[in-house]
């Protein structure tokens, strides 16, 4: 699947809306992400899967490792790839944590897996908790990048599909400025 293919079905789950939407910051933007729908057909997700695995079939990858919720479906779906176990951290009171009797080897080849990197603040918690344990985490993935490139996750990244995503205060807003209607997602936004 190439990035066009993948922005595609994203439009057309409903995960990539377009237009003009109020964040849960407050923000403003014309695009709002919901990974989640992109992923609900077990299919799709396994097609996903597939081809984040296919950049690290060359690396020995021992075990994949996701931040939960969002990283839960596509780590497992690229797990199943690759044929190798998967694992997942989650926040207890705030700390991103190996929980579950899930174990650590010493230097486990790891890859991280996201479903969406914004600021990449999850996968290197993600990473931190997994490299505590004594993993050695090699790489790390997302479906798509919101940071257009920028979020630095300390290990080599990859992702399905770049782009940039900016968001603006009400004040600044261009689609403000234009007169068109602001709506929050999940009340009457529309695919375009
Ligand atoms: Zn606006």
């Amino acid at each position: 699947m190439d990035s066009e293919q993948i922005l595609e079905h994203f439009r057309q789950s409903g995960a990539l809306l377009e237009g003009h939407f109020i964040l849960s910051s407050g923000l403003h933007s014309a695009n709002y992400l919901q990974c989640a729908l992109a992923l609900q057909y077990p299919a799709d997700a396994a097609k996903f899967g597939k081809t984040i695995a296919e950049h690290f079939t060359n690396e020995n990858i021992e075990t994949v490792a996701a931040p939960a919720i969002g990283g839960l479906i596509i780590g497992y779906a690229v797990a199943e790839a690759l044929n190798v176990r998967f694992i997942w951290t989650e926040r207890q009171d705030g700390v991103m944590t190996v929980r579950r009797g899930f174990s650590v080897r010493q230097r486990e080849r790891m890859l991280v897996v996201e479903d969406v990197i914004t600021t990449g603040g999850s996968t290197r918690e993600c990473i931190e908790a997994l490299e505590s344990r004594g993993a050695r985490v090699t790489g790390a993935a997302s479906i798509i990048d919101r940071s257009g490139g920028a979020a630095d996750v300390g290990v080599p990244r990859i992702a399905l599909v770049s782009m940039e995503v900016p968001s603006y205060k009400p004040e600044d807003c261009p689609l403000c400025r234009q007169g068109i209607e602001a709506v929050k997602p999940g009340s009457r936004a529309k695919t375009s």
